[in-house]
């Protein structure tokens, strides 16, 4: 399981239809709104 950084949820990687790759780091979201939210304030959560 991956966790969302944006909601904290967990995702399942071999499912997870949201999925961003920052540097080579694939990180999974819940949802596009949280990808969304997530490729918009890299910064705070550590990319
Ligand atoms: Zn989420």
């Amino acid at each position: 399981m991956a966790k969302d950084p944006v909601c904290n949820m967990n995702v399942d990687e071999k499912t997870a239809k949201h999925v961003s790759e920052i540097n080579g780091n694939k990180v999974y979201l819940c949802s596009s709104g949280c990808k969304q939210q997530f490729e918009q304030n890299l910064s705070k959560y550590g990319y």
